[in-house]
């Protein structure tokens, strides 16, 4: 049986992708799932977000903000589209965005030093180990 589709509103909350606590989050996602409709995958809360972002942030001044070739963003973001965690132009996994479209300082696509936290795609440079090129 097809599984019902929230709007989008109740997708987002579901999602995480509101202020609402986690707490908040879990009950919705029960209502919603007792009711039969298809749930989003849980995105990381903010906080996570926030911390992965500030360790990605560190790794890529390390490697002394070296970014990657359009080649190399472009086969990520092809690896990436193909991914179950690959929703609404971002990685739930994590909770980057992992869009080509955004801008080339913050995308985590762009950076040499960042990692798939699922390893989908190859590291070009193993952080502290910082390399010309
Ligand atoms: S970063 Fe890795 S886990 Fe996240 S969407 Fe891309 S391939 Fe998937």
């Amino acid at each position: 049986m097809k599984k019902k589709q929230l709007r989008p509103g109740q997708w987002r909350r579901c999602a995480g992708e509101t202020d609402i606590s986690m707490g908040m989050v879990l009950r919705w996602r029960k209502h919603f799932a007792e009711k039969g409709y298809e749930l989003p995958p849980l995105r990381p809360p903010w906080q996570r977000r926030a911390r992965n972002f500030l360790q990605a942030l560190s790794k890529h001044a390390y490697d002394l903000f070296r970014r990657c070739s359009q080649a190399q963003i472009d086969e990520r973001l092809a690896i990436c589209q193909a991914c179950e965690y690959y929703v609404d132009e971002g990685c739930v996994k994590c909770g980057c965005k992992v869009s080509s479209r955004k801008s080339q300082l913050i995308s985590k696509l762009a950076w040499r030093s960042s990692e798939c936290p699922e390893k989908k795609w190859p590291v070009l440079v193993y952080p502290g180990k910082p390399k010309d090129g």
